[in-house]
Order: C-alpha cells, then structure tokens, then sequence
C-alpha cells in the first residue's frame, strides 16, 4: 500500500528526545501532510468501519489526535483515556508499571456501558504498558476490546507480546 510509505516518510525522528539514546518519532511532522494524515484515518476507518464498534478510546496525549476523526467517521462516541487528576467527573482508575515507577490511567464512570465494544487509539506501542493498562480499565467495566491500533510500533519493545492474545492492529513499524 503506497499509503503507508506516504505516511512512514512523513514521520520524523528525533534522536535525543525526551533524553539521551531515546529515537523520538515524531507524529507532528504526520500531521503537516494533510494527505498523509488522511491517509492514516482512512486505513484505519477502512480497517474498523463495519466491526460493530460503538466505543473509540483514545489515549492521552497523541490518542486524541488520532481518535476522535475515526470515532467520527465510524459512527462511534469517543472516550478520553487521562493522565489523572484531568477528568472533572467521578473517575475509574488505573495503575500500571513504568521503567521506573508507576504511572495511572482514569476514564469517566458512566462514559461506558457493559457489553460495549471498543476499539482503543494510540499513537505508537513501545513497551505496550500504555495499552495494557487502557485494555484492563475498559474490560473492568465490562467492555469487550475488539482491537488495539496504533501509527507506530518499535517492534524491538515487544509491546505487542504484553497485549497477550488481544488483537493489534499498525501502520508502520520502526526498527
Ligand atoms: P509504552 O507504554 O508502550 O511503553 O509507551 C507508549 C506510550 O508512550 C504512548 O502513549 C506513546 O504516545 C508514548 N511514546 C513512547 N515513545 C514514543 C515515541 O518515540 N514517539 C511518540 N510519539 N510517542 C511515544
């Protein structure tokens, strides 16, 4: 598919990012191709538009880029998955591991219902913490997760071993 050659080439790499040896890819760059942008909602609303999936749960920060125009165009409501202490309503919580330390997830209660099916949005999987955690805190209140999807993997985390035998789905992978 040359759209995903489109969209690779269109991410950045920034070495040193956030710290020393860290390869940051970087989505912004993605973002300034409107053609490569829709490109990359398109695979993925062609990918999830007749799944029956009435939830997409985006992550915070860059899941908010790339879930809501899916959500919109699959005809689903979209749901912030947050840092804590952001959300305004009652909260549900998460916590999960970090290289070091913990971090938390939080979803407003009522957002879900039980039995919804729920696609779930990043921008990329590094170690697939991130998702666990997402996946975890949906499937506590009883929503099925039909799939995992992101822009971008580094397939040398093996994040997707850590999502078990959830379904994940990605554009490009970044060795
Ligand atoms: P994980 O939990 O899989 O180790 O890390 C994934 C989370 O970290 C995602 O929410 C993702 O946005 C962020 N992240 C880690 N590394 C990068 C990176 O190189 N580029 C971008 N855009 N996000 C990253």
């Amino acid at each position: 598919d040359d759209r995903v050659a489109r969209i690779s080439s269109a991410i950045r790499v920034i070495q040193d990012f956030p710290k020393p040896v860290i390869m940051f890819q970087d989505i912004t760059t993605l973002l300034l191709d409107p053609k490569a942008f829709k490109d990359t909602i398109e695979l993925f609303v062609e990918r999830y538009k007749d799944r029956d999936i009435n939830v997409v749960a985006g992550i915070e920060a860059r899941g908010f880029i790339f879930g809501p125009p899916i959500a919109l165009a699959i005809g689903a409501k979209f749901v912030p998955m947050r840092k804590p202490k952001k959300l305004p309503g009652k909260v549900i919580t998460q916590e999960y591991s970090l290289e070091y330390g913990t971090d938390k997830m939080e979803m407003h209660v009522g957002a879900v219902q039980e039995g919804e099916r729920a696609l779930v949005v990043d921008d990329l999987i590094a170690t697939g913490g991130t998702l666990c955690a997402a996946i975890r805190l949906l499937e506590r209140v009883g929503v099925h997760v039909v799939e995992c999807a992101c822009v971008i993997e580094l397939p040398e985390l093996k994040g997707r071993d850590q999502l078990g035998d959830k379904p994940f789905f990605v554009l490009v992978s970044c060795w």
